[in-house]
């Protein structure tokens, strides 16, 4: 079984870090051939379209300018299907669609009855879990084990919580009397296509606005499959419309005068010109952006769990997650143990065809974010860190990056600063709870971050003090509907998720 391989510029190369003689010591295991699964590939075909339309007043159409791009399937690299590329004109008549249906039947609806239709959406998304676990699959690149088992069930369950919430509005914020805020413009990543678009569409709903849609323009097919749902449910014309492509629809979006809120999630770059668009526009705003979280690892925390949970933190979807534990922070007493731990665990790492139910991790989610990966972690290395690879053997065809993590960082590196949104973990270490507080909170960001430590008390002390929207201890990247989620600084503003979750959609 390899371990990983450590790289470094030849300029810059270093003594061999400790880890690496405590490695030499000790032979790794050999398992041989047994070691290799067989494939298990999630069983075909699903209903995957040549061509997707827009989808607006409750209506397939295609874009008024005829226009299409491609889909590509990241695990081979081959487009697998054309996307509608919606303009200015599309983006229009989707207000208008949900402008109408807004004044028309979704308005008028009791509350009650709002809920009844997200509750039956939510059925009919678990019983087609599975042809949208694929899909979400192909058309990103996530392992299916996670689309499947991760996702899916989190965005049926996003419906379920606020079906509940439909009419019960007022027990929500007692004393007032909430009303839809109207219009809502959301615009969503490729992270987690169908998770973003159930944060987003979910909360809009139940508290009685109407939607427009505008998904990634690398992973919008699974949108279009929510559409049918959508139909299929009886959802009133034009209360959700979906108009996809890329950023110009977008910006169409955020600026059209119809609209009276926008939510995005996505990059902070982006979410800076939104911020910007929308200003003086009386256009309500919330932004959920970037990170560059910080998991702290205390030399009294279990750390054979604190090792798995560092690597559910980073290689979690490719690390194309923007509350990835990316900056590992250990305590200098625990460094060589952790670290010969972290090398073990990500030898064992099975990178893949993500629809292999035994892959770790799938495929990059395109060319161009493969390109940013790579740029960063050439970064890391001309600027002195060390890097280490598994050396597993990638895929000839599609965009694949091997799961690696960085040593000798500092906190002026690139690498520690700026968000990769790749299988890459930076190390670093602390001696002290406070040096850790310090450095951890020492980022432009501030969407997450984990504590893993045996103590009750210090897990307090550390919250209290890290400067993240959402804080996990002993544990990383869990999610509930329940749970509100959102950031500080740079990571923007405004929450999704839970009770919170419902105010940026009321009035
Ligand atoms: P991105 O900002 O490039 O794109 C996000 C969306 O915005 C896409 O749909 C894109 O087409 C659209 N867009 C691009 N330019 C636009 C413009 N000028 N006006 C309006 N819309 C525009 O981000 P991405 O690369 O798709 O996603 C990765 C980023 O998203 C990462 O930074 C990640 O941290 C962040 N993210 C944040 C959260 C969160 O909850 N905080 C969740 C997931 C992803």
């Amino acid at each position: 079984m390899p371990r990983p391989a450590k790289q470094a510029n030849a300029k810059t190369r270093r003594p061999r870090a400790r880890e690496a003689g405590h490695h030499a010591a000790e032979p790794a295991l050999q398992f041989g051939s047994a070691w290799d699964y067989a494939p298990a590939p999630e069983t075909l075909p699903v209903p995957l379209k040549k061509r997707y339309p827009l989808y607006i007043g409750g209506g397939f159409v295609p874009a008024a300018s005829g226009k299409t791009f491609a889909s590509i399937n990241p695990a081979t690299g081959r487009a697998h299907a054309r996307i509608a590329d919606g303009g200015r004109a599309d983006v229009d008549a989707a207000v208008a669609a949900a402008r109408k249906a807004l004044d028309g039947p979704w308005g008028k609806m009791p509350p009650a009855e709002r809920g009844k239709y997200l509750f039956r959406i939510a059925r009919m998304i678990q019983e087609r879990s599975r042809e949208l676990a694929v899909l979400e699959t192909m058309d990103g690149g996530k392992p299916i084990k996670e689309s499947r088992d991760i996702d899916l069930p989190l965005v049926a369950a996003h419906f379920f919580y606020y079906a509940g919430w439909a009419d019960k509005l007022e027990y929500a914020f007692p004393g007032r009397r909430p009303g839809p805020v109207g219009v809502c413009g959301q615009v969503i990543p490729w992270n987690f296509p169908l998770l973003m678009a159930a944060w987003k569409l979910a909360p809009a709903l139940a508290c009685g606005n109407t939607v427009v849609l505008k998904p990634a323009e690398t992973t919008s097919v699974t949108a279009l499959h929510l559409a049918e749902i959508f139909a299929d449910a009886g959802l009133p014309d034009g209360v959700v419309n979906i108009v996809t492509g890329a950023g110009a629809t977008g910006a169409a979006l955020v600026g059209h005068p119809g609209v009276d809120k926008i939510a995005f999630t996505g990059s902070t770059e982006v979410g800076k010109k939104i911020a910007a668009a929308t200003a003086g526009t009386g256009k309500r705003l919330t932004l959920e952006l970037g990170g560059k979280a910080a998991n702290i690892l205390f030399d009294d925390a279990p750390l054979d769990q604190a090792v798995e949970g560092i690597v559910n933190g980073i290689y979690f979807n490719q690390g194309h997650v923007c509350c990835a534990g990316s900056r590992l922070f250990v305590q200098e007493s625990v460094y060589d143990k952790v670290l010969r731990k972290l090398a073990d665990r990500v030898a064992t790492l099975r990178v893949g065809d993500p629809l292999d139910k035994n892959t770790d991790i799938g495929a990059i989610n395109s060319g161009e974010q493969l390109g940013r990966i790579r740029e960063l972690v050439d970064s890391g290395v001309a600027e002195g860190a060390e890097l280490h690879q598994s050396r597993c053997r990638l895929p000839r065809e599609g965009y694949w990056f091997k799961p690696s993590f960085f040593t000798g960082v500092t906190a002026s590196h690139r690498i520690a600063r700026e968000e990769i949104f790749g299988p890459v973990l930076s190390v670093l270490t602390f001696r002290t709870p406070e040096e850790a507080v310090e450095r951890a909170n020492n980022t432009a960001y501030g969407l997450s971050a984990g504590v893993w430590t045996d103590k009750g008390s210090k897990i307090f002390k550390m919250a209290k003090a890290l400067k993240a929207g959402v804080i996990w201890a002993n544990t990383y990247n869990k999610f509930d509907p329940a749970s509100p989620f959102g950031g500080y600084k740079e990571s923007g503003f405004g929450r999704e998720g839970g009770m919170h979750g419902l105010a940026p959609y009321l009035r």
